[in-house]
């Protein structure tokens, strides 16, 4: 272990996930076991900003791993992103001995995290959101409570629609990305998924639903995701309605689906990228984030994982891939490439086997 490492910095920034408490619990106790002291710092950058500190034993997180939100709490901080902000973060770190910072998030966390990096506190990111929509990563942490609490309100939807012969359109958060949409539509059993990654084909839904209810169904659920926009799901409801007769609702759970206790899936996942992150800190690695790639849990440079989110969006900008090789570049091409064909394959799937 290197000798700089005396204590570290934990915290969580942007939107909360479930398990970013047992990624807390899972950094304190690797950071402590490996002879380092930890230190959380509250509601993420703002926290550094104000010098917001608690101390962190084992005992203080031994309770945290079944924790909902994020035991240190989160914040949006614009001050974070001007010179005066981050002098002010580094002038924290200094004052209070902390020699390097695992910052739990998003990528706009990422990119804060690079910031205090390049200016010599090192840092690792963890990836936590519910939405999934990071690139670099196979998963994230909380993606699979915020799912399993789509599962449980949509099956609670499913009974009373089924009582009253309706459909239920359910519109699930995500932010751009469709996979609570479509992973959730799949697993109950929808008879249509929107989402904006493949074209949906309204007609073809109207048509399955008129044939299902002359053969006796009763019930539907519709699965939209939330970056349609706020109006598809309403809209679709009543031309549902218009179009096949079938009495139809519309639901919108929210952020109800970011609270939640972890699920098994998410305190592991947590659990064992908050290890690695103490491990590749201590040794000396900074600037990258943690990633699942084919059940392997490995680092990524975040400035690789910010570039490669771009590519996936198709919103690169000139120069953006100047600093990696043609390796790299086919890499990044052939991995966006692989997330697109899941959702057709999945939207396939799900229009296959919805009844
Ligand atoms: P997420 O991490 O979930 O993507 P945000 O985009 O809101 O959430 O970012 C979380 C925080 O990270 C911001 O409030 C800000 O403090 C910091 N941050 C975001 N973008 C940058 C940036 N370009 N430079 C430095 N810090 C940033």
């Amino acid at each position: 272990m290197e000798k700089k490492f005396r204590k570290i910095g934990i915290l969580s920034s942007g939107g909360d996930a479930p398990g970013m408490s047992a990624a807390i619990k899972s950094v304190t106790c690797s950071a402590i076991s490996r002879g380092v002291e930890v230190v959380g710092i509250l509601g993420g950058y703002s926290g550094l900003i104000n010098n917001r500190l608690r101390p962190l034993t084992k005992n203080d997180v031994s309770g945290i791993i079944s924790l909902g939100g994020t035991y240190l709490y989160s914040d949006r901080c614009d001050e974070f992103k001007t010179e005066e902000g981050m002098a002010k973060a580094i002038e924290t770190c200094k004052k209070n001995n902390i020699d390097g910072i695992i910052a739990i998030g998003g990528d706009g966390t990422f990119r804060g995290a690079t910031d205090l990096s390049v200016r010599g506190i090192p840092c690792i990111g963890l990836p936590g959101t519910i939405d999934n929509d990071i690139t670099a990563t196979d998963t994230t942490i909380g993606f699979d409570t915020a799912m399993n609490t789509v599962l449980d309100l949509c099956d609670r939807l499913r009974d009373t629609s089924e009582s009253h012969a309706r459909c239920t359109v359910v519109e699930v958060m995500g932010r751009n990305a469709g996979y609570i949409a479509i992973e959730t539509g799949i697993a109950l059993n929808a008879i249509g998924v929107a989402l904006q990654e493949v074209p949906f084909d309204k007609e073809a839904l109207f048509k399955r639903m008129i044939e299902m209810r002359e053969q006796g169904r009763r019930s539907f659920i519709v699965i939209v995701a939330e970056g349609l926009g706020t109006a598809f799901a309403e809209a679709l409801t009543k031309e549902i309605e218009e179009k096949t007769g079938i009495e139809s609702r519309f639901n919108r759970p929210a952020h109800i689906v970011r609270g939640g206790i972890p699920t098994l899936r998410d305190r592991v996942l947590a659990s064992v990228m908050g290890d690695k992150a103490v491990d590749l800190l201590l040794q000396g690695q900074s600037d990258v984030v943690i990633c699942s790639r084919n059940n392997q849990i490995v680092a990524t440079d975040i400035k690789y994982a910010l570039i490669v989110d771009r590519m996936y969006k198709n919103k690169l900008k000139p120069g953006d891939l100047d600093a990696f090789t043609p390796e790299q570049i086919e890499e990044m091409k052939a991995l966006c490439e692989e997330r697109k064909a899941y959702f057709v394959d999945m939207c396939d799937i799900a229009n296959t086997i919805g009844c």
